[in-house]
């Protein structure tokens, strides 16, 4: 394959030309090396090159490849091989360009990877909500090099084996023709660039791990298997890509003497016989302190008490669930002589004494 020439030198242009500037050079080199017109040796091959040119140039898409890509990327992200088959560099270029699949002829922008860490929160942090401080190793960007990889006071040089393409182009010759196969460079991996010297703090990574302490601001009402998404506090992305996510998973301790349901707080009360038959004002422990509430006379185990809104908060839609006390009534255990004798007077007039 002749080696061709850049397309803004074939047309007599700057880099910067216009749009304009571009229609006018064609015009007039068109006209001068039409075949209709010159027959001059190579004027054909020579006009084929200027409108060769001259669709890049006067395309902005195919232009702004060009200028990124060189001939390879015009032709390949186009899809025109000019002397055959252009197999593999449609893809590469084309995924390039737009972010898809992972074999792009350059290697494109890499999200930084999402991240786990645990936060044990007690039963009341979950119900009201807090603070806490979470863990982390992760990839941040090394701030000696600021991500370039080379050592500060170097660049990376252009790469000398497929000369800051990024892609090496094989011609196969086979019984159909001139294959053109377009693979991405083995030395600087489809960067163009490699590095000469590089960084030492992070080996010419451009990344260096560190181990951090995050504030996490949990919600009020989260439960055991919640998870909190903390944007951009994962690894740090791979050559200009955004930093991946951090996901810290919530585990709630078991409390004392409240257990959940919902968003409902459930709290057993215990009282005595004669609080059960005579009825008690009682105080009772809540998530935000001690409420009074009245056992009326006659109460039996099971029964259920509800104090609204005293519960858990509703995740992310406000209001409360509920405090539910039940009460159970605890038969007396020993007794002394004294209760002892009273008891029995009581059975005697509920009539169901030993007799
Ligand atoms: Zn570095």
């Amino acid at each position: 394959m002749a080696v061709k020439r850049d397309y803004y030198e074939v047309l007599g242009v700057s880099r910067d030309a216009s749009d304009e500037d571009i229609k006018k050079a064609f015009r007039r080199l068109a006209f001068q090396c039409h075949p209709d017109r010159n027959r001059e040796d190579g004027a054909a091959a020579r006009f084929k090159e200027v409108n060769e040119a001259y669709e890049v140039l006067s395309d902005a898409d195919k232009r702004a490849a060009y200028d990124h890509y060189g001939h390879g990327g015009a032709e390949g992200f186009f899809g025109r091989g000019f002397e055959g088959f252009d197999f593999g560099g449609f893809g590469d270029i084309f995924e390039a360009f737009f972010g898809g699949g992972t074999t792009a002829a350059r290697r494109a922008a890499q999200r930084g990877t999402d991240l786990r860490g645990n936060v044990t929160i007690s039963f009341e942090e979950a119900a009201l909500g807090c603070e806490k401080k979470v863990k982390i190793s992760r990839t941040e960007t090394c701030s000696t090099c600021q991500g370039s990889g080379a050592k500060p006071g170097t660049q990376p040089s252009r790469c000398p084996n497929c000369n800051g393409t990024g892609q090496v182009r094989r011609v196969q010759k086979s019984l159909f023709g001139r294959f053109i196969n377009t693979a991405i460079c083995n030395q600087c991996h489809g960067e163009g660039t490699v590095i000469t010297e590089p960084c030492r703090d992070c080996r010419g990574t451009g990344l260096q791990r560190h181990k951090r302490t995050l504030s996490v601001e949990i919600p009020a009402g989260v439960d055991s298997n919640s998870g909190i998404r903390l944007s951009g506090a994962g690894d740090a992305g791979v050559r200009g890509g955004s930093p991946g996510d951090l996901y810290v998973m919530i585990s709630v301790q078991e409390h004392d003497f409240f257990t959940r349901d919902g968003d409902n707080v459930l709290y057993e009360l215990p009282i005595n016989f004669t609080q059960a038959a005579l009825g008690a004002e009682m105080e009772v422990p809540t998530l935000r302190g001690t409420r009074r509430i009245d056992i009326p006379p006659g109460s039996q185990t099971g029964r259920v008490f509800r104090l609204r809104d005293e519960g858990i908060a509703h995740l992310h839609r406000g209001g409360r669930g509920d405090h539910l006390v039940r009460v159970s009534v605890v038969t007396p255990g020993l007794l002394t002589k004294e209760q002892r004798q009273l008891f029995e007077e009581l059975a005697e007039t509920l009539g169901t004494g030993k007799g």
